[in-house]
């Protein structure tokens, strides 16, 4: 359709007089003497009024994504602004009603609901593809908008472009493209359809890949009429200035390789889920989450939630009985969730629970390794065994306990055969699953560092156990080898260990001996714990980093 969108706009709106603030009646001129807002002359940081055009972020935005500034709308409150002005612009209360595929992104049904507009639902065509006729067929003479979601949220598919053009030419009203996830999919914008289509309006956000959630920005692409319009409807300084000043400073961060990253882990993950006995299907995803159902979403989103894993239940929504939602989190956070999903198909459940008192008894078996773990925080160190068939890699963990104050006693029967790799890697998950679990709630615990001179070697542990888990590993090993282990293995051991346990733990050493390097990183890792678990008898509260980093 290429009528004017004046044509679709309420009358209401047409004949607006908007709100000119003081900042808007004058251009031009050099000012240096500013008393037109009735704001306070003394310089706080925060006196002056913010620019209510957004000329700057406007100019730099469009340039950043090739568009001209006026075709640009800067909302407030991430998308929920510009779709809440869709409505008010647009529909008329009582009377239009809007259309879009049902399940999807729900603020569009609680706008309308909020702004008595009546929402349409279309059921999803098979595997949720976008369902074109369906859609059109919906549409009536009082149909104002047609939502397009692509990629879609909760399903992940991508609407193709050549759909998308399909309805913006068929449809008489507003065609409104949400591309909040648009940075994730294949097909890329379809802001460059504007110049054809004047009925087009595309949401971003910089929410997702952009990684600011916390600023609450949005955009909205359009015609240059309803991107005027959209500026005269807006509350006036809708975007504060610092909120401002803080999108301008991080407007050109380069966010490809995160891009490129979260993209390969969702492809990983696709494959790793569909291999589960419980998963009856990942669908395809060209957004930063992955919809997959289950034999049992309740089931699963409660084991998970026990597990510390917060994923989206989507099993009562239309069309999405025994769902999960699961964002692409970092490798390590993907990981842990597939250890998660590993230990619910082998039905290890009931061994992850937390013994009273401070212990933890888990046992671990896959196709790799069988290891059993009992851990009493509060036992006797000299009663510890341990056995994982690498001689000097148990001398390694020997002093954990031993420097720790705990007692450990760990078996594991590793494809050493193979090689060492899996024997380490899944001993640090058991043991740090099994130190999360013998630590409950954490109550009485805190935060803690250690350093500690050996010969001529000096090692450095920190570890935090506040649940924020983080690695950083600087330690300056000469050789391959330190009697029957690769020390490239450490790292490895160390970080999976953080990572099972939740821990921030940070690691340095130096020195010239890698056998005095290396144990003086387990013992100042051990010492570092023990400070870490050991009870405080008075200040029986949850930990907090005040005063003690
Ligand atoms: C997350 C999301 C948004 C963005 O929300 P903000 O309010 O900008 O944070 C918009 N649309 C969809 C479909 C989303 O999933």
């Amino acid at each position: 359709m290429n009528n004017s969108p004046f044509a679709y706009m309420r009358p209401n709106i047409l004949g607006l007089s908007p709100y000119s603030t003081a900042r808007d009646e004058f251009s031009g001129g050099d000012i240096d003497t500013f008393v037109d807002a009735n704001e306070s002359p003394y310089p706080t940081g925060l006196n002056r009024y913010p620019d209510p055009r957004h000329k700057e972020l406007k100019g730099r935005i469009g340039r950043l994504m090739g568009v001209e500034p006026d075709r640009i709308f800067i909302g407030g409150a991430g998308s929920d602004e510009a779709i809440d002005l869709i409505y008010r612009i647009f529909c008329v209360p009582g009377r239009d009603n809007v259309i879009a595929m049902s399940p999807t992104y729900g603020v569009y049904a609680v706008s309308a609901a909020i702004n008595d507009i009546e929402y349409r639902e279309v059921p999803p065509g098979p595997d949720y593809r976008f369902p074109t006729d369906e859609i059109l067929a919906a549409t009536d003479r009082h149909t104002k908008v047609i939502w397009i979601c692509s990629p879609n949220n909760p399903t992940g598919l991508a609407v193709p472009p050549e759909d998308i053009e399909r309805v913006a030419s068929a449809f008489d009203g507003i065609v409104a493209v949400d591309e909040a996830y648009v940075d994730f999919s294949p097909y890329g914008s379809v802001i460059p359809l504007l110049a054809k289509y004047r009925n087009l309006i595309v949401l971003r956000t910089f929410s997702k890949a952009r990684g600011m959630a916390g600023l609450r920005i949005g955009m909205a692409f359009a015609d240059p009429d309803v991107a005027k319009v959209m500026a005269n409807v807006k509350y006036p300084y809708n975007i504060n200035g610092p909120t401002q000043k803080e999108l301008l400073r991080r407007l050109d961060d380069d966010i490809s390789t995160q891009v490129a990253e979260i993209i390969s882990e969702r492809d990983r993950l696709t494959i790793c889920i569909a291999g589960y006995p419980f998963v009856e299907k990942v669908f395809h995803s060209d957004a930063n989450f992955l919809l997959v159902r289950v034999k049992d979403a309740d089931s699963l989103y409660g084991y998970l939630v026990e597990q510390g894993i917060l994923v989206r239940n989507r099993n009562r929504i239309p069309h999405c009985q025994n769902t999960l939602r699961i964002t692409i989190g970092t490798p390590a956070e993907n990981n842990r969730i597939i250890r998660a999903l590993d230990a619910y198909r082998d039905g290890l459940r009931p061994s992850w629970k937390r013994e009273e008192g401070r212990r933890a008894r888990l046992e671990r078996i896959t196709s790799e390794t069988k290891i059993a773990v009992y851990l009493d925080l509060d036992g006797e160190s000299d009663e510890s065994h341990i056995d994982t068939g690498l001689k000097f890699f148990d001398h390694m963990l020997s002093q954990l306990p031993h420097h720790g104050g705990f007692r450990l006693d760990l078996t594991c029967q590793g494809d050493l055969g193979v090689d060492e790799h899996h024997t380490i890697e899944d001993v640090a998950i058991t043991l740090g699953e099994a130190l999360l679990s013998a630590l409950g709630d954490k109550r009485g615990i805190e935060r803690y560092g250690f350093v500690l001179p050996m010969d001529e070697s000096r090692a450095m542990a920190l570890i935090d156990l506040g649940g924020r888990t983080d690695f950083r590993w600087d330690v300056g090993f000469t050789r391959e080898m330190v009697g029957d282990t690769p020390t490239e293995m450490y790292p490895h051991f160390f970080s999976s260990l953080a990572s099972a346990m939740r821990a921030n733990l940070h690691i340095t050493a130096r020195g010239e001996n890698n056998h005095h390097l290396i144990e003086g990183v387990f013992k100042a890792v051990a010492r570092a714990l023990r400070m870490a678990v050991r009870r405080e008898k008075f200040a029986y509260s949850l930990p907090s980093s005040k005063g003690i980093l």
